[in-house]
């Protein structure tokens, strides 16, 4: 789960790591009054869950709380790539004499904590790492031992940070930094820009924090943090009822039982020229609840033409499956195509079930491959 710019830094304060003064409005008049508070030029920051703000005009300086104002009005509403801002930021100005970048991801091949710090910060990492590798320091920590003062004294070494005041002040950030990764049980910590003002003072200027969603039981005021508004709401909606769902751009609805097979599914339906409207994953289960929660999401997105079924029954029961579809028929009356590959386990009761209730729009499929390009055919007809 990712967290927006001002809840990363209210955790950032929470561990000691520096930021500037500043606080969170939805309007306008709100943004004057938040800048008067905190006197002196601010800057107005969208907050939006997606980077590359400063480039899409989603942050502006302002010297004056009027200006405060106009600046907000003008980025408020504003949509960053797909993301409609509805809060910005507002926060005291800092003199900028350098950018630094510092984070801490997963590395997934050396399974450990990874460290990554330059001088070169501000602009994307990606163009760093493409263009001036060296200056790049990387360095991992082993879980179990935890993060020690060399680490942190080695980033600053190896980046070439000079000046010993900042060489310190930089160190303390690593370490709280690894502190609260570890604290959130969070998959990345990022600060882009980590700026040194003019007197000297280190300070984390950006925020980008992703908590890992399957450790939020143990951390509640994270999951707190959730911003259902900007979920997709059809995401929202699946995960309400336990579905697993992302939401794709095309027409053919799938649906498939493991998220093996589901992905296989979408691939196929690719495959033979179509394009996936999702990816549903009806699990291990596959009881008729199940799949009426499941049509219920799927058939909630208007772009969808037609549904693809595509179970492999083994845990799952294909006459389970048959049920929850014939279920979901007649309690919502879907009128979209539905194209049924059933096999494996109970898959002759299964399509026995379909056939017998002989519903118009459910038509079944031998294999993957022909279900796949019969339910593309459906959703262009
Ligand atoms: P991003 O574009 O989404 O990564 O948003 P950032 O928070 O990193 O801001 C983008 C850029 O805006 C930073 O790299 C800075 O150059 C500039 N910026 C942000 N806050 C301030 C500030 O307080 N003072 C000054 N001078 N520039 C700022
Ligand atoms: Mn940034």
């Amino acid at each position: 789960m990712d967290l927006y710019e001002f809840q990363g830094k209210e955790l950032f304060r929470r561990y000691g790591i520096p930021v500037s003064d500043g606080r969170v409005v939805t309007s306008a008049a709100d943004a004057r009054a938040a800048a008067d508070e905190l006197g002196g030029p601010v800057v107005v920051k969208a907050q939006v869950l997606i980077g590359g703000r400063g480039k899409a005009g989603g942050i502006k300086l302002a010297e004056t709380p009027a200006d405060a104002e106009a600046r907000a009005g003008e980025i408020l509403g504003m949509d960053i790539r797909g993301h409609t801002v509805r809060k910005v930021l507002i926060e005291r100005a800092s003199d900028i004499e350098r950018e630094y970048y510092l984070s801490l991801t997963f590395d997934r091949s050396a399974k450990k904590p990874l460290f990554m710090f330059t001088t070169q910060g501000g602009v994307d990492i990606e163009e760093v790492a493409a263009t001036s590798p060296e200056a790049l320091v990387r360095l991992h920590v082993d879980p179990l031992e935890g993060c020690h003062p060399w680490h942190a004294r080695r980033l600053v070494y190896e980046a070439g940070v000079e000046d010993p005041s900042e060489q310190k002040q930089i160190a303390a950030i690593a370490s709280k930094l690894y502190d609260a990764f570890v604290g959130c049980e969070a998959m990345l910590c990022e600060v882009n820009p980590l700026i040194v003002t003019p007197e000297g003072e280190v300070r984390a200027l950006d925020s980008k924090f992703s908590v890992d969603e399957n450790a939020l039981f143990r951390h509640p005021e994270l999951a707190e943090m959730r911003d259902v508004d900007a979920a997709d709401p059809l995401e929202a909606l699946a995960r309400e009822k336990g579905v697993t769902y992302v939401k794709l751009d095309g027409d053919v609805g799938v649906l498939g039982n493991g998220a093996g097979l589901t992905m296989a599914t979408v691939d196929v339906v690719t495959f033979v020229g179509g394009r996936p409207a999702d990816f549903c994953d009806l699990g291990g289960g596959g009881d008729a609840q199940g799949v009426v929660d499941a049509l219920e999401v799927i058939t909630r997105d208007p772009q969808v033409r037609s549904i693809y079924f595509n179970i492999f029954g083994g845990i799952t029961r294909c006459d389970e499956v048959a049920k929850g579809i014939l279920q979901a028929l007649e309690r919502m009356g879907i009128e979209h195509p539905i194209v049924v590959r059933l096999d494996g386990t109970n898959a002759e009761e299964g399509r026995r079930l379909l056939r017998e209730a002989g519903a118009g729009n459910v038509h079944a499929e031998a294999t993957m491959l022909d279900g796949a390009r019969r339910a593309v055919e459906l959703a262009a007809g």
